[in-house]
């Protein structure tokens, strides 16, 4: 910003213009300011002017008609000037009709000074003029200066003309220019005042809009800030609630995993058990051999043998079976065949089983299709141990009444169903049969070999294959799997294309 003299500089020193278009920017912030108060000055003035017409009636009594037309003519001209302030127009021309109306002011008065040069109210009334213009009616300090020099030297020209005495000539003028030099140092300060407030004010606004400026670039920043910040807390908000869920599954995979693992180790535990069952029933009787007594006890002790290897038997095939589905090397291998060849196969085997023999056990299969209309496409092996891990377990389980099993084609799909009343399975239990390592955790059928690996090794051959396995069943009812094979049935087109 700029102050005193370094601002004085920037002045015209004669004028007190400003070099550039703030000159015009002020003169309408100077009328803004001052015009009101100009307004009120010439109303003061023209009242003062018409009331000092009392003095010229007591000091003035042989011109008092002059010196009242000149007053009259003043007051007009100042009155108009008070009228016109009210135009719109007043602001192209207010300085012009301030310079021309304090010549009319001061020309008045240099009359009646002229006329009455030994009285001193008029020489006084000249310098109220030059106060008046230079302080009250806001003319500007050059115009004021240049007016009131001319007016004192139309004075010194007029009085000179008029042959005045040259002594009151020049006392006059003193005390003029003295005056006027008083009005011209208080009109140049208050106009350098007023040029360095209006010079404050413009940088003030200035300073204002590029605050405003900031302000704006600084709430538009803030707004950008905040949108990222809202976008970058909803990609953490995503981020913390996709962790949450990996930790969920992490956890949950871990607790399967030690779950499976607690499985596994029952299950070793229990195999451990179910392969030492039957090898000590081949130890202890292959030992109790050479004590047999008689022919019927060695038959009987050779039995015992034969029938805990051929569990023992089962039982590793069971475990080969499950090993190679848990390193999912299992392969299927479709043929075409006979279903009821296949059915007879089971039902024969099942038919002299010691179970069904020695349980008295009623026994019965039926088919679904005529023999000759029978042919099958699937994996013979895996289906034959399928059938019989199911006519198994029924042997197995129940101690009275009958087994049936029979199968039905329906769209292309074989449906096997094997139904006993057994000893029936609980609703709990229903749920865990078909899983592997169960065995465990529902708890050992007592008085049956059991190693709860059928059902799990019966469910993944059927689900290798596409089907899938259910059951219904009741305790100390009965139960009912069956299960489906899709798209095993050959028509007889493709029998005939074959
Ligand atoms: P295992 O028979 O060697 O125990 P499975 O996987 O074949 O193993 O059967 C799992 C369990 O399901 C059996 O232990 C038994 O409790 C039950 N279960 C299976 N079939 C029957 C059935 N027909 N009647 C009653 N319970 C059965």
């Amino acid at each position: 910003m700029i102050f005193g003299t370094q601002f004085t500089n920037e002045l015209n020193r004669i004028t007190l213009n400003f070099p550039d278009k703030r000159e015009k920017e002020y003169r309408d912030y100077y009328f803004i300011r001052s015009f009101k108060t100009t307004r009120v000055a010439y109303l003061i003035l023209a009242i003062l002017y018409a009331f000092f017409g009392y003095l010229d009636s007591i000091v003035a009594k042989e011109y008092f008609q002059l010196f009242i037309t000149i007053r009259i003519i003043v007051v007009l001209v100042l009155l108009s000037v008070f009228a016109y302030s009210y135009s719109g127009k007043f602001k192209d021309y207010w300085q012009t009709l301030i310079f021309i109306s304090y010549f009319f002011a001061a020309g008045g008065i240099i009359v009646m000074l002229v006329v009455m040069p030994n009285v001193v109210i008029y020489s006084s009334g000249l310098i109220l003029v030059f106060l008046a213009g230079s302080v009250l009616v806001k003319l500007r300090f050059f115009a004021s200066s240049v007016a009131s020099s001319i007016v004192i030297l139309i004075y010194i020209l007029v009085a000179v003309i008029w042959e005045i005495d040259v002594t009151i000539i020049v006392s006059n003028s003193f005390f003029f220019i003295g005056a006027n030099l008083i009005g011209m140092f208080a009109a140049y300060r208050t106009e350098i005042f007023n040029r360095q407030n209006f010079n404050l004010y413009q940088q003030i606004a200035k300073k204002n809009v590029e605050i405003e400026e900031a302000n704006k670039n600084l709430e538009e920043k803030v707004e950008e800030r905040t949108k990222l910040l809202n976008f970058r807390n909803k990609e953490l908000k995503a981020e913390v609630k996709h962790r949450a869920i990996v930790e969920k599954e992490l956890i949950a995979a871990k607790e399967k995993a030690e779950e499976s693992d607690k499985l596994k180790s029952a299950f070793l535990a229990n195999m451990s058990h179910e392969i030492r069952t039957p090898m000590n029933g081949i130890l202890g009787f292959a030992n109790l051999l050479r004590e047999a007594e008689n022919e019927e006890e060695l038959d009987e002790f050779i039995d015992t043998i034969i029938n805990s290897g051929e569990h023992l038997l089962n039982l590793i095939n069971d475990i080969i079976d499950l090993s190679k589905i848990e390193a999912g090397i299992l392969k299927i291998e479709k043929t075409k065949f006979e279903l009821n060849r296949l059915t007879k196969e089971v039902f024969d085997m099942f038919s002299v089983e010691s179970n069904v023999v020695n349980k008295h056990l009623e026994f019965s299969f039926r088919n679904g299709l005529a023999d000759e209309e029978s042919l099958v496409y699937t994996d013979r092996m895996r289906l034959k141990q399928i059938m019989i891990n199911l006519v198994n377990n029924a042997c197995k389980y129940t101690d009275q009444g009958s087994i049936e099993f029979y199968y039905e084609i329906k769209d292309d799909s074989l449906v096997f169903v094997v139904k006993d009343t057994g000893i029936g399975i609980s609703e709990e239990a229903q749920k865990y049969i078909f899983d592997r390592f169960m065995q465990a955790s529902i708890g050992r059928t007592s008085g049956r070999e059991s190693t709860g690996l059928g059902l799990a090794i019966t469910k993944t051959y059927l689900n290798l294959m596409g089907g899938n396995i259910s059951v219904k069943s009741k305790l100390n009812k009965g139960s009912e799997f069956s299960f489906m094979l899709p798209g095993v049935k050959i028509n007889s087109e493709v029998l005939a294309n074959d």
